[in-house]
């Protein structure tokens, strides 16, 4: 187990090492890194897709429309945002926020690998389907996988509608709340 000044500072040296990574042209069209936020302690960790614009010019993950409505999600399950950890699949923005390409993914998808080790959170909930995707290795829609646990090795992982997905489509809202409740659920029963 990880203390938490050992996780900030490999947290720390993971972000150097992205910082020069150039392995795919996202870093050339990029405005900042978006390497994750949050308590390197969490319990709870989101994984999000790839930086939209606002994203970009922050440096932060989900700060946009998309973000504010994660915050609510976070803030209903009686946590706050400073108590999660957040990151996404690809630490670049695609340019015109366009999804991220499969080589993309195999490129970045080591570094979030690495993020989840340092972190080791009890529990992972993904956000949309590149997330749960890549992570689980299948090409299973959002909607057949959301709603429960998986196991992303070791850890449980639910799988949830992305916050974007909702402001386009907020009669799904309903189906978010069910997933969290069983989030907050797990982590009231297993480790209090
Ligand atoms: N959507 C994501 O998947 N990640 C962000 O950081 C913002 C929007």
């Amino acid at each position: 187990m990880n203390t938490k000044e050992t996780k900030i500072k490999l947290l720390e040296e993971l972000r150097h090492e992205m910082l020069v990574c150039h392995k795919c042209p996202l870093s050339k069209t990029r405005t900042n890194l978006v390497f994750g936020v949050g308590n390197s302690m969490a319990d709870l960790m989101f994984i999000g897709e790839a930086p939209g614009r606002d994203e970009d010019l922050q440096g932060e993950p989900f700060v946009g429309r998309a973000g504010q409505l994660l915050t609510k999600i976070i803030e209903a399950i009686d946590m706050k945002r400073s108590d999660v950890y957040i990151a996404n699949v690809l630490k670049c923005r695609p340019p015109g926020n366009r999804n991220p390409l499969p080589e993309e993914i195999i490129i970045c998808i080591p570094y979030l690998i690495k993020q989840i080790e340092i972190i080791q959170p009890k529990v992972l909930c993904a956000l949309g389907a590149f997330a749960a995707q890549a992570l689980l290795n299948t090409k299973a829609p959002v909607g057949t996988l959301r709603g429960r646990f998986h196991d992303y090795k070791g850890v449980p992982m639910m799988v949830t509608f992305h916050p974007a997905y909702l402001l386009r489509n907020p009669n799904d809202k309903a189906k978010v709340w069910d997933d969290m409740k069983k989030v907050r659920d797990f982590l009231k029963n297993e480790f209090t």
